[in-house]
């Protein structure tokens, strides 16, 4: 019935029954893309890219989520100069032709600007022809292939006792997969912990002044400790609870596979990104020596960029980020290219992409059948549920979303302006001997 209804103010034609076409309405055009910046929490890594598509029909459009932290204004600017112009008159059901034309179009393509810029449009595309469906874009996709989606939160802390302490807090809100995360000794920061107060003064004075702060790592401190926060959560959690952690390509090839091996007792549900995409080879180096699971994707930019490590067996999960691989249409593609090698999905849902990109992982995630589990914040504050309207729900251990038409979020554009974009940089990463290193 909401169906019908929704599909009558679209196309002013009262559909008589079930076995009724579903039709786009006539002459469907693209008249508008409009990019709005906002950063409702006021976060360094809190500035959303989000498009909205607007069609001839009255209000008939489709959001979607271009975030690419670290360039988010060079994404906008991509949108508005060079795909706008492209886009305008063009009919919106179209979709994968869209996407092809819009691929091709720069001639210098891929990468993390255009791809992110292409997957907004993408997902946008898509919420409108959920609209017009009348349906949700995961019946658009094959339907739900489950009910609800297995999910994880990240846990970190200072010490092995304070990331004890949290994840006992996770583990009681039901959480059954947990990343953990822990400051190694000696260090200031490092990836997804908590920083000294000395690193944090530093950092606030950076933004302060409009520059990048500066963080110093060192491998093999953070190397050592590892296997030894495992060994403790395995000692004081037990063995119910499943443990991943995220190496976030800090490490050299021979780091990796020792680091590996030495998690392969306390059974990691996977390692994440343990080597850089640029060394797609040296993957090898763990898979023919140890059985940790090994997750890889979210730098990726396109369904080919880990197309390798796929049909060589060399990972377990694929990690794309839908938000800057090419959007819900490549997810489904690399989904189903990994399908046959039995690797599964864990779509990058990290808390630097908007509610808009989190649904679109999920839309991709209850359809596909080589699903694995879905990483997705659930805990926005205030200001972004200003903008908002909804973001997948958590319930004891897993996360889900309604039956909404489309994507099945809007965007209240009144009160993103309130929050606009936020300057701030991403951190440089330096080594003791300030030479250069991975983020
Ligand atoms: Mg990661």
């Amino acid at each position: 019935m909401r169906r019908r209804e929704f599909l009558r103010t679209l196309t002013g034609v009262a559909l008589p029954g079930a076995a009724s076409a579903v039709r786009a309405p006539r002459g469907l055009k693209i008249t508008d893309v409009r990019v709005v910046v906002t950063n409702p929490e006021r976060s360094p890594m809190g500035n959303f890219v989000l498009v909205k598509i607007v069609t001839s029909e009255d209000g008939l459009y489709g959001w979607g989520d271009a975030t690419c932290t670290g360039s988010e204004l060079a994404v906008a600017k991509f949108i508005e100069e060079y795909m706008r112009p492209v886009l305008i008159g063009r009919d919106p059901m179209r979709l994968e032709d869209i996407w092809q034309t819009l691929f091709h179009h720069p001639y210098y393509r891929s990468g993390s600007v255009h791809m992110s810029a292409l997957s907004g449009v993408d997902m946008a595309l898509w919420d409108i022809k959920g609209k017009v469906a009348g349906l949700p874009v995961y019946e658009l996709l094959g339907g739900r292939a489950r009910t609800k989606l297995l999910t994880y939160t990240s846990v970190s802390g200072r010490d092995f006792r304070e990331v004890e302490e949290g994840a006992r807090r996770m583990i009681e809100r039901g959480y059954k997969v947990l990343k953990v995360q822990v400051r190694a000794p000696g260090l200031e920061s490092g990836y997804a912990v908590p920083p000294s107060e000395r690193q944090r003064a530093a950092t606030e004075k950076a933004h302060q002044a409009g520059v990048p702060p500066v963080e110093t790592w060192e491998p093999d401190a953070y190397v050592r400790t590892i296997p030894k926060l495992f060994e403790h959560l395995r000692k004081t959690l037990g063995e119910e609870i499943e443990l991943l952690h995220d190496v976030h390509e800090r490490i050299t090839p021979s780091q990796a596979l020792w680091l590996a091996r030495a998690l392969e007792p306390f059974r990691p549900f996977f390692l994440e990104d343990p080597l850089r995409p640029e060394h797609a080879d040296t993957f090898r180096l763990i898979r023919r020596q140890c059985s940790t699971p090994i997750a890889m994707g979210e730098i990726w930019t396109g369904q080919w960029d880990g197309l390798f490590l796929i049909t060589e067996h060399l990972i377990d999960y694929v990690r794309h980020d839908l938000c800057h691989c090419g959007g819900i249409t490549t997810g489904k593609k690399i989904a189903t290219i990994a399908e046959p090698f039995g690797i599964l999905t864990a779509w990058h849902g990290p808390s630097n992409i908007s509610p808009i990109a989190q649904r679109a992982n999920c839309h991709v995630s209850l359809s596909v059948p080589n699903f694995g589990i879905q990483e997705c914040r659930t805990n926005w504050p205030d200001a972004a549920r200003e903008v908002f309207s909804s973001a997948p729900t958590y319930s004891e251990g897993y996360v889900n979303i309604g039956d909404e038409p489309g994507l099945g979020i809007e965007i209240d554009e009144e009160a993103a302006a309130k929050y606009p974009y936020l300057r701030r940089y991403r951190p440089l990463i330096r080594r003791a001997d300030d030479s250069a290193w991975a983020y």
